[in-house]
């Protein structure tokens, strides 16, 4: 019985995994019904003013951003409800919360090749325009533990 669950553990955790050497956590993002409601609470809670609010259009999402350090909170408000953050929050009992972690990479493109090549499923195969002027790109959460994971780059 052990040994079969051993074995089941083994396959089911088996992740194909490649060297990214993030230089560190670029923003964790966090969706919310309503950045006019979220934006006074993190503002508080963080002692820090929200600097930028930007509507990503191909993404259907408004953002707001607050620093902490070298990281950025990036609030994630759906415009509409095909947005993948609506369907996030309507998944979450209609609530937020947290959606992803974003690594700051160098090289985006070679990066997503070599975890392609690694056997790691990609949202996006090739890098596109986020928020705050980055190259950004999706690794699948089926690739890496359930955690939703944005790689960015400065353009
Ligand atoms: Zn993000």
């Amino acid at each position: 019985m052990q040994i079969l669950f051993n074995f089941a553990a083994k396959f089911e955790l088996k992740s194909n995994v490649t060297k990214m050497n993030p230089t560190h956590i670029e923003h964790i993002g966090i969706a919310v019904k309503s950045l006019d409601e979220s934006i006074p609470f993190f503002e508080t809670l963080l002692g820090t003013k929200c600097y930028a609010i930007e509507e990503v259009a191909d993404q259907k999402v408004r953002t707001a951003f607050l620093k902490i350090g070298q990281t950025k909170i990036e609030l994630l408000e759906p415009t509409s409800p095909e947005s993948t953050i609506a369907a996030f929050i309507e998944k979450n009992n209609g609530k937020g919360g947290m959606h992803h972690i974003a690594f700051a990479v160098e090289g985006l493109e070679n990066q997503l090749a070599e975890a392609k090549e690694a056997g790691i499923r990609l949202i996006d195969e090739k890098p596109r325009g986020g928020a705050e002027g980055l190259n950004i790109a999706f690794l699948h959460p089926k690739s890496t533990f359930g955690v939703l994971t944005e790689l960015c780059e400065k353009k």
